[in-house]
């Protein structure tokens, strides 16, 4: 247990080689391990970035997410374990009391390998010898405002590996003509719908060329999840080529959850290779959402946030993480997930900006069955003034029976149905008529959201059911796509 931080998920992390640790550091290195772990439960990741995060350690969070929440996340719970409290709900509330919330912008960087399990405390020292403009102590007294400045210097110098170098900053795409037709179709300012595909649960292809194929008129793009909940299916990148091929743009969902810097690099990589330019960055559910038997604790290497960072900078400056340069740049039309009824409001926002500032062009909200709780959640966009950076697409999920209804109500992280909505379902008879009372629910939706400010699409949400799309369009008298064709882009 620690006096700052919830208590650790994991075991404090080992270095990954000792050859080169005199025994002066290994001394050193375990009193400090043994100083920060009573203080802020530390697990020595070696890139501390405490002064960032209100002094409590984010290492602690179950997925060790280094830039805000996840989607599941709730003021009462973590959702990977609900005996302990959101480590990022902590932060986000000690940094606010202590007037720091805005601090929590910056993006911070992946953990490096090499620093963990070693002591960071001479790692400071050595930094703030090189680093110009050191602050003075004395300054503290004379010059707060210098030494403030001085110091946050130092602590950035720290915190930011040259390899990084993340910030507070909008990044605006450094492109001009689109690289994708959702991307066109968004630009017009015309309310656009996408819809997502299950990949198969097996290795026949044909559900996604049959589904392409009644949704190709309607959607300019289509999602592929990657292995949602942590339950294995047919790739995304597999799923979007095939997809690709029949004649729909695929949007291919790329999550952190089982995946090093590497592979999310050399997949991306490939994927522009393939012609895919939509690409949901996404954290990913933890293991224990998946049907088991459960892997390994611990299998995120980076959040969405930093993957968003990592494809903006293979895109926009050519350059791979390590620092190579990419010959020949990928095209990346960049997106995030969105869960305006996790956290409070004002929290999910702040996680919002970050990942706009990373990268993100686009959002799809999970599903919105409370149209005052999203205008909560938009209202707070706004105050970010995050609407006329990014695109927006309220998630959807048409109910296709009460029982579906009820999953999500009490099963889903992130995910609110009000109870009226749950009690219509119940009350819709049969199976046929539990699915038309679905329908009717999600059109008395579509009918809100598609006269909303600030919102600039749909995502339909109908896995397994992906046939009521071209319906609930029809029906609400949603615009099919106006460009569809890159070549017919006026220039
Ligand atoms: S809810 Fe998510 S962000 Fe919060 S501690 Fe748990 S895994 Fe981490």
């Amino acid at each position: 247990m620690s006096l700052f931080s919830p208590p650790r998920y994991q075991a404090p992390f080992k270095p990954m080689r000792r050859d080169d640790i005199t025994p002066f550091m290994k001394v050193f290195t375990a009193s400090e391990g043994i100083i920060k772990g009573v203080l802020f439960g530390c697990r020595m990741c070696g890139n501390c970035i405490l002064q960032e995060t209100a002094f409590i350690c984010p290492m602690t969070c179950p997925k060790g997410l280094r830039n805000g929440l996840c989607g599941g996340a709730t003021p009462e719970a973590c959702e990977v374990d609900a005996s302990r409290p959101c480590t990022w709900h902590k932060i986000y509330e000690r940094a606010e009391k202590m007037g720091r919330t805005e601090k929590l912008l910056e993006i911070n960087a992946p953990i490096d390998g090499e620093r963990v399990g070693r002591e960071t405390w001479l790692d400071v020292v050595h930094v703030w010898k090189e680093t110009e403009e050191s602050p003075k102590f004395v300054e503290f007294f004379s010059n707060r405002k210098k030494f403030d400045e001085d110091w946050e210097r130092v602590f950035y110098n720290v915190r930011q590996p040259e390899w990084w170098q993340g910030d507070s900053e909008y990044h605006a795409p450094a492109y001009e003509a689109p690289v994708s037709l959702l991307e066109a179709n968004l630009r017009t300012g015309e309310f656009t719908c996408t819809a997502e595909i299950a990949p198969p649960l097996s290795a026949a292809t044909g559900s996604i060329c049959e589904k392409s194929g009644y949704l190709c008129d309607w959607v300019p793009a289509a999602n592929f999840t990657d292995n949602a909940s942590a339950s294995a299916r047919m790739g995304s990148l597999a799923s979007s080529k095939i997809c690709l091929d029949s004649g729909l743009e695929p949007v291919m969902q790329l999550q952190a959850r089982d995946r090093s810097r590497v592979v999310i690099e050399s997949d991306a990589m490939g994927a522009a290779g393939l012609g895919i330019r939509n690409i949901l960055c996404l954290t990913g559910d933890h293991h224990r959402f998946g049907p088991g038997p459960v892997t390994k604790p611990d299998q995120f290497d980076m959040d969405a946030v930093q993957m968003l960072w990592l494809l903006r900078r293979m895109r926009d400056d050519g350059k791979y993480i390590d620092g190579r340069n990419i010959k020949y740049r990928p095209e990346f039309f960049l997106g995030a997930a969105a869960s305006p009824f996790g956290a409070y409001p004002k929290y999910e926002a702040l996680r919002a900006e970050k990942k706009v500032n990373a990268g993100a062009q686009f959002i799809q909200t999970q599903p919105i069955f409370d149209y005052d709780g999203f205008l909560i959640w938009l209202e707070e966009l706004d105050k970010r003034n995050l609407l006329d950076k990014v695109y927006i697409l309220a998630g959807m999920i048409p109910l296709k029976s009460a029982r579906a209804a009820h999953f999500m109500a009490d099963e889903v992280p992130g995910v609110k149905i009000p109870d009226k909505i749950v009690k219509r379902m119940d009350a819709a008879g049969d199976k046929d008529g539990q699915a038309e009372e679905g329908v009717a629910i999600a059109l008395e939706m579509i009918e809100k959201l598609k006269n909303t400010p600030g919102l600039n699409g749909i995502h339909f949400m109908a896995v397994h059911w992906e046939i009521i799309v071209p319906r609930l369009m029809e029906e609400s008298g949603l615009p099919k796509p106006g460009i569809t064709s890159l070549d017919a882009i006026p220039a």
